[in-house]
């Protein structure tokens, strides 16, 4: 059973000293990971796990299932589940953004796939692990999109980003 912090974690030492986990999850997704992916190997299994062991695994299970709040652009009427991504292989990029989003109900999805004219999207659910799909440089894009989403502005406190995972 994961216990459930009291408060945001800061790091205590390292060049990450003084940041803040939660805010990592929008700027720093990658290192979190990276982070408990040492932690468990470290860990042994029969002593205790350490503090920022626990911590991180409760954010990243967290960031699986925030719900978001921004409306259904095709419908109006429930919230976004998906976010699509059209890739131009010709360019090596790839559209997304508010329009480019959807409930889960079959004629939103529909909709958005029509829109895409030949080109099949991918729909991605609004959970953090998916930010990894992306390549570095290409996150914050859809890092602000997932703002977006969750209804969160662009300058986030750390008490802020505790109470969005902790909810
Ligand atoms: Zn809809």
């Amino acid at each position: 059973m994961i216990e459930v912090p009291e408060r945001f974690y800061v790091f205590v030492s390292g060049k990450n000293k003084g940041k803040v986990a939660e805010l990592y999850m929008f700027d720093k997704y990658s290192f979190l990971v990276y982070m408990l992916y040492r932690l468990r190997e470290e860990w042994s299994g029969k002593r205790e796990k350490n503090f920022l062991h626990k911590h991180l695994e409760w954010l990243l299970r967290q960031g699986e299932t925030r719900q978001t709040k921004m409306l259904c652009p095709q419908c109006g009427l429930r919230t976004v589940k998906f976010f699509s991504v059209r890739y131009c292989y010709e360019r090596y990029d790839f559209s997304i953004g508010t329009e480019y989003t959807c409930c889960e109900n079959n004629e939103c999805i529909n909709t958005l796939q029509g829109k895409a004219m030949e080109k099949i999207p991918e729909f991605m659910p609004f959970k953090f692990s998916n930010l990894l799909r992306f390549e570095k440089s290409d996150r914050p894009r859809v890092v602000r999109l997932f703002r977006q989403a969750f209804c969160l502005p662009e300058r986030l406190r750390r008490e802020e980003a505790f109470k969005f995972f902790l909810d």
